[in-house]
């Protein structure tokens, strides 16, 4: 555990002051929009879509000031540049991965704060989806981006880390006070719940999660945000200490991080 993660000192006002709005692009990407009405300033949280962003602004009236880039894949940071282009917002993202981020202005690394309407957003280093992956946590504001490191239901495939790294960057998010709601890169809720009850079907609390998840669906609502607490009691890749899923496995007396990695490889299987 890192020791600024989950560390919050609240400003003397709450300063759950912003307005957030998740917009849908591509077929199952979500970018995040925030705003803070005192200063003006609109920040992005990853840019999979030049098109559905620029909708939503006009929509709001806003003029983007920050990109926030999670990572270096294509469906994160294809919009960076028409973006900047066009509002000439600042681009910040992982150092690790300048190279691969379209017009990055500003590398950040772990422990890094960004300033953003008068509030601190910190950056947390959460590799093993790809090693430079970054979360941004806005400890006042109880918000937590976890790009594709943490989905609701399950986690991002190991391409660049292994299990063992990647376990320790869920493992840290995990820690986050309960109440953090948690925006993550990707609508794949659905399918992440009906993995997580194959190996642990009797979590009453996962088969309420799984039904709500349809009926939001349906009602062709997002899934997300969701808390952090929420996520405790319901995501199996947050819970290898889980009996239940220990059982499944047959692995006992083992690290986490290994049954994690056991989670891992099965759902890149299912
Ligand atoms: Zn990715």
């Amino acid at each position: 555990m890192k020791a600024n993660a989950g560390v919050c000192e609240p400003a003397a006002e709450p300063q759950s002051k912003f307005d957030f709005r998740l917009v849908r692009c591509r077929t199952d990407n979500y970018a995040v929009l925030f705003h803070d009405p005192e200063s003006g300033e609109t920040a992005l949280v990853d840019a999979p879509e030049f098109g559905p962003v620029d909708a939503a602004l006009q929509e709001a009236g806003w003029t983007l000031t920050h990109v926030l880039i999670t990572h270096h894949h294509a469906d994160h940071v294809a919009a960076n540049e028409e973006l900047k282009a066009k509002y000439g917002a600042t681009i910040i993202g992982p150092e690790k991965n300048r190279g691969q981020i379209p017009g990055l202005d500003r590398g950040v690394k772990d422990g890094d704060k960004i300033t953003f309407g008068g509030d601190v957003i910190d950056v947390l280093a959460v590799p093993g989806h790809t090693l430079g992956h970054v979360a941004y946590y806005m400890c006042n504001s109880k918000v937590v981006f976890t790009g594709d490191t943490l989905f609701s239901l399950g986690c991002g495939r190991i391409f660049e880390g292994d299990a063992e790294t990647m376990w320790h960057s869920l493992d840290m998010l995990r820690h986050l006070p309960e109440d953090t709601l948690m925006y993550c890169g990707h609508e794949y809720t659905l399918n992440n719940g009906e993995f997580a009850l194959t190996v642990e079907p009797r979590n009453k609390d996962l088969q309420r999660r799984v039904e709500e998840v349809r009926w939001l669906l349906r009602e062709g609502r997002p899934t997300i945000p969701v808390s952090i607490g929420q996520e405790k009691k319901t995501n199996p890749f947050l819970r290898p200490d889980s009996a239940e899923i220990r059982d499944v496995l047959d692995m006992h007396g083992v690290e986490n991080w290994r049954v994690f990695g056991a989670l891992r490889e099965r759902k890149d299987h299912f």
